[in-house]
């Protein structure tokens, strides 16, 4: 995995996209993601969900949503800072 040049102070700052300034619109993709779900069936043939489960094998990665450039750099700070 090449290294790419990391920002200083980016933990305080906005991520932006380097290549076309975009720092609105973001993509995450995340890959080899499992989801288990448990259910009950009730008497009536119905189910009812217990419990769910999502699992992330693959790397999760950020793009830029506008130019599709990999941000997958700023992911950590990324993940940070969702309300
Ligand atoms: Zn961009």
């Amino acid at each position: 995995m090449k290294k790419l040049q990391v920002p200083t102070g980016h933990s305080t700052g906005r991520i932006v996209c380097p290549e076309c300034g975009n720092d609105k619109d973001f993509v995450e993709v995340a890959e080899n993601v499992i989801v288990t779900s448990r259910y009950f069936q009730n008497n009536d043939g119905s189910f009812t969900p217990e419990e769910s489960d999502t699992e992330i094998q693959g790397e999760v990665k950020l793009f830029c949503g506008l130019c599709d450039t990999d941000l997958s750099l700023f992911h950590s700070s990324f993940i940070e800072m969702i309300f």
